[in-house]
Protein backbone atom coordinates (compact mmCIF):
# COMPACT_ATOMS: atom_id res chain seq x y z
CA UNK A 1 0.00 0.00 0.00
CA UNK A 2 1.30 3.32 -0.86
CA UNK A 3 1.29 6.49 1.80
CA UNK A 4 -0.68 8.94 0.59
CA UNK A 5 0.77 12.78 0.13
CA UNK A 6 -1.20 15.97 1.43
CA UNK A 7 -1.44 17.24 -1.81
CA UNK A 8 -2.00 16.33 -5.03
CA UNK A 9 0.72 13.81 -6.33
CA UNK A 10 3.99 14.68 -8.46
CA UNK A 11 5.53 11.32 -8.12
CA UNK A 12 4.05 7.92 -7.46
CA UNK A 13 6.57 4.97 -6.76
CA UNK A 14 5.21 1.46 -6.73
CA UNK A 15 6.62 -1.70 -6.08
CA UNK A 16 9.91 -0.55 -7.44
CA UNK A 17 13.07 -2.70 -6.96
CA UNK A 18 16.41 -2.71 -8.43
CA UNK A 19 18.20 -5.96 -7.74
CA UNK A 20 22.38 -5.90 -9.29
CA UNK A 21 23.33 -9.42 -10.41
CA UNK A 22 26.87 -9.94 -9.42
CA UNK A 23 28.23 -12.25 -12.26
CA UNK A 24 29.80 -15.81 -11.00
CA UNK A 25 32.12 -18.12 -12.91
CA UNK A 26 35.58 -16.50 -11.63
CA UNK A 27 37.45 -18.78 -9.65
CA UNK A 28 34.04 -21.32 -9.19
CA UNK A 29 32.31 -18.23 -7.70
CA UNK A 30 28.08 -18.57 -7.89
CA UNK A 31 26.43 -15.52 -9.75
CA UNK A 32 24.53 -13.74 -6.87
CA UNK A 33 22.00 -10.90 -6.28
CA UNK A 34 22.07 -8.15 -4.52
CA UNK A 35 18.59 -7.00 -3.10
CA UNK A 36 19.63 -3.17 -3.48
CA UNK A 37 16.29 -2.07 -3.03
CA UNK A 38 13.01 -4.87 -3.06
CA UNK A 39 9.77 -3.68 -3.13
CA UNK A 40 9.08 -0.12 -1.85
CA UNK A 41 6.35 2.34 -2.91
CA UNK A 42 5.27 5.72 -1.79
CA UNK A 43 3.79 8.82 -3.07
CA UNK A 44 5.16 12.44 -3.08
CA UNK A 45 3.11 15.65 -3.50
CA UNK A 46 3.48 18.54 -5.10
CA UNK A 47 5.72 21.37 -2.73
CA UNK A 48 6.34 18.73 -0.38
CA UNK A 49 9.47 16.87 1.00
CA UNK A 50 9.92 13.44 2.13
CA UNK A 51 12.41 12.66 3.99
CA UNK A 52 13.90 9.10 3.47
CA UNK A 53 15.92 7.95 6.05
CA UNK A 54 18.35 4.34 7.15
CA UNK A 55 21.78 2.90 7.53
CA UNK A 56 24.46 3.30 5.19
CA UNK A 57 24.03 -0.13 3.17
CA UNK A 58 19.99 0.06 3.40
CA UNK A 59 19.63 1.16 -0.62
CA UNK A 60 18.11 4.53 -0.07
CA UNK A 61 20.72 5.85 -2.36
CA UNK A 62 19.90 3.35 -5.01
CA UNK A 63 16.37 4.10 -4.52
CA UNK A 64 16.71 7.90 -5.23
CA UNK A 65 19.06 6.50 -8.73
CA UNK A 66 16.42 4.48 -9.74
CA UNK A 67 13.62 6.67 -9.09
CA UNK A 68 15.36 9.26 -11.11
CA UNK A 69 15.67 6.89 -14.04
CA UNK A 70 19.73 7.15 -13.40
CA UNK A 71 19.73 3.35 -12.90
CA UNK A 72 17.12 1.19 -14.75
CA UNK A 73 13.91 -0.25 -12.47
CA UNK A 74 14.52 -4.44 -12.49
CA UNK A 75 10.57 -4.10 -11.82
CA UNK A 76 7.83 -1.63 -10.36
CA UNK A 77 6.23 1.42 -11.74
CA UNK A 78 7.44 5.29 -11.61
CA UNK A 79 5.05 7.86 -12.35
CA UNK A 80 5.96 12.01 -12.45
CA UNK A 81 2.40 13.39 -12.64
CA UNK A 82 0.74 10.32 -13.53
CA UNK A 83 3.00 9.32 -16.29
CA UNK A 84 5.09 6.12 -15.82
CA UNK A 85 8.47 6.61 -16.77
CA UNK A 86 9.73 3.50 -15.54
CA UNK A 87 10.32 2.00 -18.57
CA UNK A 88 11.04 4.97 -21.20
CA UNK A 89 13.84 4.28 -23.63
CA UNK A 90 16.38 7.57 -23.30
CA UNK A 91 15.05 9.70 -26.30
CA UNK A 92 11.24 9.49 -24.54
CA UNK A 93 12.98 10.06 -21.23
CA UNK A 94 14.52 13.35 -22.17
CA UNK A 95 11.44 15.95 -21.76
CA UNK A 96 11.08 14.07 -18.07
CA UNK A 97 14.86 14.04 -17.10
CA UNK A 98 14.24 18.25 -17.34
CA UNK A 99 11.62 18.03 -14.47
CA UNK A 100 13.89 15.80 -12.19
CA UNK A 101 17.60 16.60 -10.93
CA UNK A 102 19.49 15.52 -8.31
CA UNK A 103 22.05 17.38 -5.71
CA UNK A 104 24.76 15.08 -4.88
CA UNK A 105 26.64 14.47 -0.99
CA UNK A 106 30.02 15.90 -2.37
CA UNK A 107 29.00 18.91 -4.90
CA UNK A 108 32.85 18.90 -5.82
CA UNK A 109 33.07 15.64 -7.35
CA UNK A 110 30.30 16.37 -9.49
CA UNK A 111 30.85 19.84 -10.88
CA UNK A 112 33.48 19.89 -14.15
CA UNK A 113 36.78 21.58 -12.39
CA UNK A 114 37.73 22.97 -15.74
CA UNK A 115 34.64 24.58 -16.14
CA UNK A 116 33.70 28.19 -15.15
CA UNK A 117 30.74 28.29 -12.36
CA UNK A 118 28.45 30.48 -15.11
CA UNK A 119 28.68 27.76 -17.48
CA UNK A 120 27.97 24.96 -14.85
CA UNK A 121 24.86 27.01 -14.03
CA UNK A 122 24.13 27.52 -17.78
CA UNK A 123 24.96 23.87 -18.78
CA UNK A 124 21.43 22.34 -18.01
CA UNK A 125 19.79 24.81 -19.67
CA UNK A 126 22.09 24.43 -23.31
CA UNK A 127 21.78 20.60 -22.88
CA UNK A 128 17.93 20.96 -22.71
CA UNK A 129 17.85 24.00 -25.60
CA UNK A 130 15.69 26.19 -23.08
CA UNK A 131 17.07 29.55 -23.94
CA UNK A 132 19.54 31.28 -26.69
CA UNK A 133 23.17 32.06 -25.61
CA UNK A 134 22.65 35.74 -23.85
CA UNK A 135 19.19 34.61 -22.10
CA UNK A 136 20.99 31.60 -20.38
CA UNK A 137 23.89 33.57 -19.22
CA UNK A 138 20.89 35.93 -17.38
CA UNK A 139 19.23 33.33 -16.09
CA UNK A 140 22.15 31.62 -14.41
CA UNK A 141 23.10 35.28 -13.19
CA UNK A 142 19.32 34.92 -11.60
CA UNK A 143 20.12 31.53 -10.24
CA UNK A 144 23.13 32.83 -8.59
CA UNK A 145 21.41 35.22 -6.80
CA UNK A 146 18.88 32.93 -5.78
CA UNK A 147 21.21 30.46 -3.78
CA UNK A 148 23.22 33.22 -1.93
CA UNK A 149 26.48 33.64 -4.34
CA UNK A 150 27.58 36.69 -5.65
CA UNK A 151 27.34 36.82 -9.88
CA UNK A 152 30.75 38.20 -9.67
CA UNK A 153 31.44 34.23 -8.96
CA UNK A 154 30.16 33.04 -12.23
CA UNK A 155 33.99 33.48 -13.58
CA UNK A 156 35.40 31.37 -10.79
CA UNK A 157 36.33 27.59 -10.89
CA UNK A 158 34.81 24.93 -8.58
CA UNK A 159 38.11 24.96 -6.58
CA UNK A 160 38.07 28.32 -5.97
CA UNK A 161 34.60 28.22 -4.02
CA UNK A 162 33.85 27.00 -0.26
CA UNK A 163 32.35 23.48 0.14
CA UNK A 164 29.49 25.49 0.76
CA UNK A 165 29.41 27.50 -2.03
CA UNK A 166 30.23 24.47 -4.13
CA UNK A 167 26.82 22.80 -2.69
CA UNK A 168 24.79 26.70 -3.56
CA UNK A 169 26.64 25.80 -6.76
CA UNK A 170 25.24 22.18 -7.25
CA UNK A 171 21.53 23.58 -5.97
CA UNK A 172 22.09 26.22 -8.81
CA UNK A 173 22.51 24.00 -11.51
CA UNK A 174 20.18 21.89 -10.00
CA UNK A 175 17.40 24.63 -10.39
CA UNK A 176 18.57 25.73 -13.99
CA UNK A 177 16.43 23.22 -16.04
CA UNK A 178 13.15 24.31 -13.83
CA UNK A 179 12.60 20.72 -12.29
CA UNK A 180 9.60 20.17 -10.04
CA UNK A 181 11.20 17.15 -8.59
CA UNK A 182 14.80 17.54 -6.83
CA UNK A 183 16.53 14.25 -4.97
CA UNK A 184 18.68 15.45 -2.33
CA UNK A 185 21.27 12.70 -1.93
CA UNK A 186 23.01 13.08 1.57
CA UNK A 187 23.11 17.05 0.69
CA UNK A 188 24.72 18.38 3.68
CA UNK A 189 26.72 15.30 5.18
CA UNK A 190 29.97 16.39 3.79
CA UNK A 191 29.32 19.79 5.61
CA UNK A 192 30.60 21.82 8.68
CA UNK A 193 27.52 21.79 11.17
CA UNK A 194 27.39 25.33 10.95
CA UNK A 195 27.14 25.70 6.91
CA UNK A 196 24.59 22.74 6.93
CA UNK A 197 21.65 24.90 8.60
CA UNK A 198 22.42 27.68 5.54
CA UNK A 199 21.92 25.03 2.97
CA UNK A 200 19.31 23.40 4.80
CA UNK A 201 17.14 27.17 5.00
CA UNK A 202 18.48 27.90 1.59
CA UNK A 203 16.18 24.88 0.25
CA UNK A 204 13.08 24.95 2.39
CA UNK A 205 13.26 29.02 1.21
CA UNK A 206 13.90 27.83 -2.55
CA UNK A 207 10.79 25.63 -2.37
CA UNK A 208 8.72 27.79 -0.77
CA UNK A 209 9.29 29.97 -3.90
CA UNK A 210 9.28 27.62 -6.08
CA UNK A 211 6.98 24.99 -4.99
CA UNK A 212 10.01 22.27 -5.31
CA UNK A 213 9.29 18.52 -4.52
CA UNK A 214 12.01 17.17 -2.77
CA UNK A 215 12.70 13.57 -2.18
CA UNK A 216 15.41 14.14 0.97
CA UNK A 217 17.68 11.34 1.83
CA UNK A 218 19.99 11.36 4.64
CA UNK A 219 20.88 9.16 7.73
CA UNK A 220 20.84 12.53 9.96
CA UNK A 221 17.48 12.37 11.98
CA UNK A 222 18.01 15.63 12.96
CA UNK A 223 18.08 16.93 9.63
CA UNK A 224 15.57 15.07 8.05
CA UNK A 225 13.29 16.27 10.98
CA UNK A 226 13.65 19.97 10.35
CA UNK A 227 12.95 19.47 6.92
CA UNK A 228 10.70 16.93 5.95
CA UNK A 229 7.00 16.87 6.40
CA UNK A 230 7.09 13.16 6.12
CA UNK A 231 9.91 10.83 6.72
CA UNK A 232 10.16 6.79 5.17
CA UNK A 233 12.52 4.51 6.84
CA UNK A 234 14.38 1.88 4.65
CA UNK A 235 15.79 -1.05 6.29
CA UNK A 236 17.27 -3.30 4.04
CA UNK A 237 15.81 -2.23 0.28
CA UNK A 238 12.61 -2.51 2.01
CA UNK A 239 10.66 0.79 3.84
CA UNK A 240 9.25 -0.44 7.07
CA UNK A 241 7.41 2.94 8.06
CA UNK A 242 6.52 6.05 6.54
CA UNK A 243 4.11 8.75 8.36
CA UNK A 244 4.24 12.58 9.30
CA UNK A 245 7.54 13.70 10.35
CA UNK A 246 5.49 15.13 14.12
CA UNK A 247 3.92 11.74 14.31
CA UNK A 248 7.04 9.47 13.74
CA UNK A 249 9.70 11.35 15.96
CA UNK A 250 7.09 11.98 18.87
CA UNK A 251 5.82 8.01 18.81
CA UNK A 252 7.69 5.54 16.21
CA UNK A 253 6.10 2.35 15.33
CA UNK A 254 8.64 0.29 14.19
CA UNK A 255 10.95 -1.29 16.18
CA UNK A 256 14.34 -0.36 13.81
CA UNK A 257 12.69 3.43 13.69
CA UNK A 258 12.40 3.35 17.37
CA UNK A 259 15.84 1.98 17.68
CA UNK A 260 17.23 4.63 15.33
CA UNK A 261 15.69 7.15 17.01
CA UNK A 262 17.44 5.86 20.58
CA UNK A 263 20.94 6.33 19.27
CA UNK A 264 20.14 10.14 18.16
CA UNK A 265 22.18 11.61 21.13
CA UNK A 266 19.93 13.04 24.09
CA UNK A 267 19.66 17.27 24.21
CA UNK A 268 20.30 16.45 27.91
CA UNK A 269 22.65 14.10 28.79
CA UNK A 270 21.00 13.28 32.29
CA UNK A 271 18.30 11.77 30.72
CA UNK A 272 17.93 8.67 30.57
CA UNK A 273 16.15 6.95 26.88
CA UNK A 274 13.81 4.17 28.08
CA UNK A 275 13.98 2.98 23.89
CA UNK A 276 16.08 0.28 22.99
CA UNK A 277 19.46 1.25 20.81
CA UNK A 278 20.43 -0.55 17.47
CA UNK A 279 22.80 -3.21 18.11
CA UNK A 280 24.88 -5.59 15.73
CA UNK A 281 25.49 -4.73 11.56
CA UNK A 282 22.88 -4.64 9.03
CA UNK A 283 23.04 -8.22 7.32
CA UNK A 284 24.17 -8.70 3.34
CA UNK A 285 21.16 -7.27 0.80
CA UNK A 286 23.08 -10.85 -0.96
CA UNK A 287 21.51 -12.86 1.45
CA UNK A 288 18.85 -10.59 3.30
CA UNK A 289 17.10 -12.62 6.32
CA UNK A 290 13.46 -14.72 5.94
CA UNK A 291 10.64 -13.42 7.08
CA UNK A 292 10.77 -9.93 8.80
CA UNK A 293 14.36 -8.67 7.28
CA UNK A 294 14.70 -6.90 10.69
CA UNK A 295 14.35 -9.79 13.34
CA UNK A 296 17.74 -10.81 13.32
CA UNK A 297 18.50 -7.57 14.94
CA UNK A 298 14.70 -6.96 17.05
CA UNK A 299 14.25 -7.39 20.21
CA UNK A 300 10.98 -7.88 20.26
CA UNK A 301 10.95 -10.70 17.07
CA UNK A 302 8.77 -14.11 17.71
CA UNK A 303 8.69 -17.19 15.67
CA UNK A 304 6.41 -16.24 13.11
CA UNK A 305 8.98 -13.05 12.26
CA UNK A 306 11.41 -15.48 11.33
CA UNK A 307 9.21 -16.72 8.64
CA UNK A 308 6.22 -14.43 7.85
CA UNK A 309 6.98 -11.17 5.98
CA UNK A 310 5.27 -8.10 7.36
CA UNK A 311 3.37 -6.06 4.75
CA UNK A 312 3.28 -1.98 5.10
CA UNK A 313 -0.03 -1.31 6.05
CA UNK A 314 -2.10 1.66 7.60
CA UNK A 315 -1.98 1.46 11.30
CA UNK A 316 -3.29 5.09 12.15
CA UNK A 317 -4.31 7.72 9.80
CA UNK A 318 -1.64 8.41 6.83
CA UNK A 319 1.11 6.52 9.37
CA UNK A 320 2.12 3.24 7.86
CA UNK A 321 4.36 0.17 9.33
CA UNK A 322 5.51 -3.26 8.39
CA UNK A 323 5.55 -5.01 11.44
CA UNK A 324 3.77 -7.94 13.07
CA UNK A 325 3.22 -6.56 16.75
CA UNK A 326 2.70 -3.19 16.11
FE1 LIG B 1 10.47 -7.08 15.13
FE2 LIG B 1 8.81 -9.02 14.37
FE3 LIG B 1 8.09 -6.48 14.10
FE4 LIG B 1 9.98 -7.51 12.56
S1 LIG B 1 7.82 -8.10 12.59
S2 LIG B 1 10.03 -5.56 13.55
S3 LIG B 1 11.00 -8.90 13.98
S4 LIG B 1 8.47 -7.56 16.03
Amino acid sequence: MAAQAANSKLLEVSGLTRHFHLGGGFLGRKAETVYAVDGISFDLGEGETLGLVGESGCGKSTAGKTILRLLTPTSGTIKLRGRDISALAKAELRPFRRDMQVIFQDPYSSLNPQMTAGDIVAEPMLNFAIAGASDRRRRAAELFQRVGLRQEAMAKYPHEFSGGQRQRLGIARALASGPSLIVCDEPVSALDVSVQAQIINLLIDLQRQMGLSYLFIAHDLAVVQHISQRVAVMYLGKIVEIAQTDALFAEPLHPYTEALLASVPAPDPRVKKSRKLLTGDVPSPIRPPPGCRFHTRCPYAEARCKVEEPVLEAKRDGHLVACHLR
